[in-house]
């Protein structure tokens, strides 16, 4: 098997299959750990009841057995449970999905008036007419210590990872698919492309349906006593939907922006370093949520989103080839899935009775 692309979901996968005992070579352009693509940093948010919807549920459930079971293997903690919280008008869809998830699925969860998410959660200010679902369960990711703890279990299961390794081009040949590097090609039965925002550069009939846009997430030192804070994002009316993630053991309060300041196409693979926009653009937003607190600015990095024009993700075999799984655009809110994608992927490849209908995301849906 060759995976094209070893981010979060192209490492998941590698792990997954190397598990299985069977061959493995993971090619990625850049070196382990880079910043330039969408998986990097040191945390993500995982929320356990899903505003994006209910077909989300069976991937997030599978996902949360693997991140307690590579917890439990790793003898590490991945996972750092503060709680979250889901917040917007009552009627908006954040909310009411939120609030659906939760009770088709029995995830613990409270429904909290503004008034009650305030006095809770001192820091935070909502106009009157907001709620939230809050779900203790929810919390953190430590991405950065994740994808590393993944690299290295495929490559001790046998897997090939091969760094500064683009892949120039594929085609099938038999019964084989070749992989062209500068290296060289390879060649495999099956292949999985997991190139994040590359992915339209090797499969150009889906490059129109991938959005890349460009992130930047900030941390700013907390101006005054945060108290007791949960992970949470707001969908207001006028759409500017961050998240916010509380300090973790030294950094900052974190700030991203869905959508952030609209800079999309192909240049945004490249993007440009953050400066003083980004900056402004965050910082208004947090203090319109967590007014006063935000202090002197820490750090900016930015990064890169794939989305397709409804967020949902791909995760299939291409139609014109089945021997080839795309993965995932993960638009924004995919981390949180990896493992289960990665397990999804191996399944796919291996033919093996498939864990989760995946026909919500298959590729046919974005090529209609
Ligand atoms: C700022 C930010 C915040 C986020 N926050 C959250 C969050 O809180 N919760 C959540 O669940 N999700 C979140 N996400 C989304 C999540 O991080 C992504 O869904 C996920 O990282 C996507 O992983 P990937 O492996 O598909 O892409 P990437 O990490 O971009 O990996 C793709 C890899 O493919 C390689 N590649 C591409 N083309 C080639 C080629 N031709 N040859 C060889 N290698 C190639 C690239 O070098 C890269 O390493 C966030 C994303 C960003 C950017």
């Amino acid at each position: 098997m060759i995976v094209i692309g070893l981010g979060v979901m192209g490492s998941a996968t590698a792990w997954q299959l190397a598990r299985r005992g069977l061959s493995v070579l993971g090619l990625d352009q850049f070196e382990a750990g880079h910043e330039r693509g969408s998986s990097h940093g040191r945390a993500r948010v995982i929320r356990r009841v899903y505003g994006e919807g209910e077909i989300y549920m069976p991937l997030l459930e599978r996902a949360d057995a693997l991140w307690d079971g590579m917890e439990a293997e790793s003898g590490r903690t991945f996972l750092h449970r503060t709680g979250g919280l889901d917040i917007g008008p009552a009627s908006s869809a954040l909310v009411s999905n939120a609030a659906a998830t939760a009770q088709s699925h029995g995830v613990t969860h409270e429904r909290l008036s503004a008034a009650g998410i305030m006095a809770r959660f001192p820091a935070l200010n909502l106009p009157d007419h907001y709620e939230g679902i809050y779900a203790p369960d929810s919390g953190m990711l430590l991405s950065d210590a994740i994808n590393t703890w993944l690299r290295e279990t495929a490559v001790a299961d046998g897997a090939d990872l091969r760094w500064q390794t683009p892949v120039l081009g594929w085609r099938r040949d038999g019964q084989a698919y070749r992989a062209e590097t500068a290296a060289g090609e390879f060649a495999a039965h099956r292949l999985v492309i997991a190139a994040g925002a590359w992915a339209g550069c090797l499969l150009p009939e889906l490059d129109h349906v991938l959005a890349i846009e460009r992130q930047v997430v900030a941390w700013y030192d907390p101006a005054a006593e945060l108290g007791d804070l949960p992970v949470f994002q707001v969908e207001p009316e006028d759409g500017i939907r961050p998240y916010i993630m509380p300090p973790l053991s030294g950094d900052g309060l974190k700030i991203g922006v869905y959508g952030h300041l609209g800079q999309r196409g192909a240049e945004m693979r490249d993007g440009f370093p953050p400066g003083a926009d980004d900056d402004a653009h965050l910082r208004s937003s947090l203090d319109r949520w967590l007014p006063g607190m935000a202090g002197a600015t820490q750090l900016m990095k930015e990064c890169r989103f794939t989305r397709t024009y409804d967020d949902r993700f791909i995760i299939g075999t291409l139609p014109r080839d089945p021997g080839v799984v795309l993965l995932s655009p993960c638009s924004g809110h995919g981390y949180k899935f990896a493992p289960a994608i990665g397990e999804a992927a191996a399944d796919l490849v291996t033919g093996e009775e498939l864990r989760i209908d995946l026909t919500p995301f298959s590729v046919e849906r974005v090529l209609q």
